[in-house]
């Protein structure tokens, strides 16, 4: 089968969140499948300086009047996965981020910059592709892709057939209803039933309303996003679908999550011998200016600092965790608010609190090895990968019981338990469950009893690779 999978980040090229380690991680487990998969992706100076050996396959005009973008082809590193990359310079190589500039406003331009990536997809499933491949399956990710779908269901002709994978609802992509024009969408699609959403031109409804699969990233998130409380507007259209909505659990990429082999860590480690975790620990508190103490429980949060992630519910409940001897190595950025109160909180706590606000991929490793329990309580996780990671990692999760959080995570009750898990999004029910994770961690053989339930747990793609290629076969 000719897949190509469209996405606006990838690892180990551009990321910013999990999307991009999906991205990385399941083309290439398709491909394990024996499959025909190529990705597309826009030409960031960051992509088009990590890929080695391009070279130009197509120059043309992606809308009437604009100037032509050439295609180009390489192989992604270490998995071999063939990519295009779309190369046009004057939209996607930006010193700054690949949605926003530094100060974290959306770049004015994204409707034209990912409307160019839906439409080059769209082209590379049709009989007007502009190589000799055509997909048989485009398979679009976020809003950022949404109308690849709209556009090739506006072609006519044999086209391929179209997957659309939510993996945050929240984010739409709604712009000025101008922008029809531009990007060459004629006016009847402007309707309830096209790609409008209350005014606006929404990326992600059209990807929603056209594509022949709506998959999200976990079967709970798939429910949860038919409600009025987290559908963000679109329950109405899904719940509509929803014999054509499936849930699918993201997996990890085992082979750059594996504590025996991870060249970020100070030592490695799996579930045969446990003992150099506590030297990523020891390491981790040296360097991060913690006090170097075995027995201090010591949380690791690596996180967007948002709203969604609820790390608001965890600042209120800290100070009685730190004054009991806890730790906290955070590592995230986001909203400013919550960067500045927990600065405050490292200031008040020095010795106890670490916190980091930058992206930096060794420190996630380090954390996620050096932790002895990694937070998330989350308001809404439409997956989630770190509590995967702190599974594999020996570093039980805490989470709310939510999406793919409660999809993956079974509470330490149970004999098979891998973490804790709470239900109410409030600070009390996240400090009992923390606390329960704290009575365990005090009990040596209670732990490790939860820390190899995680580390056995198969958290690969290979089982979801095979989902997503069934429904390709499906609708093919
Ligand atoms: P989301 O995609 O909603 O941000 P996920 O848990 O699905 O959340 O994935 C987040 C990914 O981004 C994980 O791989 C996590 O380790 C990584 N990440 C988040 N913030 C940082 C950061 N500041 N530095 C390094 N990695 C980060």
């Amino acid at each position: 089968m000719k897949i190509l999978f469209v996405t606006s980040e990838i690892f180990p090229l551009i990321k910013t969140g999990g999307l991009a380690d999906v991205s990385g991680a399941l083309p290439a487990a398709l491909q394990a499948l024996e499959q025909d998969v190529r990705l597309l992706i826009p030409g960031y100076t960051q992509v088009l300086d990590k890929l080695e050996s391009k070279r130009t396959v197509a120059s043309f005009a992606v809308f009437p009047g604009q100037p032509e973008i050439r295609l180009l082809s390489a192989k992604m590193p270490h998995t071999g996965v063939p990519v295009y990359v779309l190369d046009a310079p004057q939209y996607f190589c930006r010193v700054e981020g690949p949605y926003q500039y530094e100060l974290g406003g959306d770049w004015p331009d994204n409707a034209m910059r990912f409307g160019m990536l839906s439409k080059v997809a769209a082209l590379l499933g049709s009989a007007a592709s502009p190589i000799a491949w055509q997909a048989d399956i485009v398979h679009c990710n976020d809003w950022q892709t949404g109308l690849a779908p709209a556009y090739l269901q506006l072609t006519p002709g044999k086209h391929a057939k179209t997957v659309m994978t939510v993996h945050n609802i929240a984010f739409q992509g709604n712009f000025d209803s101008d922008w029809l024009v531009p990007l060459d969408l004629p006016q009847s699609c402007f309707d309830m039933h096209g790609v409008e959403f209350h005014g606006y031109l929404s990326f992600l409804k059209a990807g929603l309303h056209y594509a022949d699969r709506i998959v999200t990233v976990s079967p709970t998130y798939a429910h949860e996003i038919q409600t009025t409380e987290m559908g963000y507007g679109m329950q109405g259209l899904l719940t509509v679908r929803n014999g054509d909505v499936s849930g699918i659990l993201n997996g990890i990429d085992e082979e750059e999550w594996n504590p025996a082999t991870d060249k970020y860590l100070a030592a490695q480690y799996d579930n045969n011998d446990l003992a150099p975790k506590a030297e990523c620990k020891l390491a981790l508190q040296q360097s991060l200016g913690l006090e170097a103490n075995a027995q201090a429980p010591l949380f690791g949060v690596v996180s967007r600092l948002a709203y969604q992630k609820g790390l608001d519910l965890l600042l209120e409940c800290l100070p009685k965790l730190l004054d009991g001897g806890a730790q906290l190595a955070l590592l995230g950025s986001g909203e400013h608010e919550l960067e500045r109160r927990y600065q405050q909180l490292a200031q008040r706590y020095p010795g106890r609190v670490s916190v980091t606000v930058r992206f930096d991929e060794g420190l996630s490793h380090r954390i996620m090895a050096g932790a002895d329990i990694f937070l998330m309580p989350s308001r809404f996780e439409p997956c989630g990968l770190n509590q995967l990671y702190g599974m594999r990692y020996g570093t039980p999760p805490v989470v709310r019981r939510t999406g793919g959080l409660a999809d993956s995570v079974i509470d330490a009750k149970a004999a098979n338990g891998t973490g804790f898990v709470f239900d109410e999004a409030d600070s009390n029910a996240l400090y009992k469950a923390v606390l329960r994770a704290i009575d365990s961690f005090r009990n040596d053989k209670k732990f490790q009893r939860i820390q190899l339930n995680g580390m056995q747990r198969d958290v690969g793609w290979r089982s979801s690779a095979q989902r997503y290629l069934d429904l390709y076969r499906t609708i093919i």
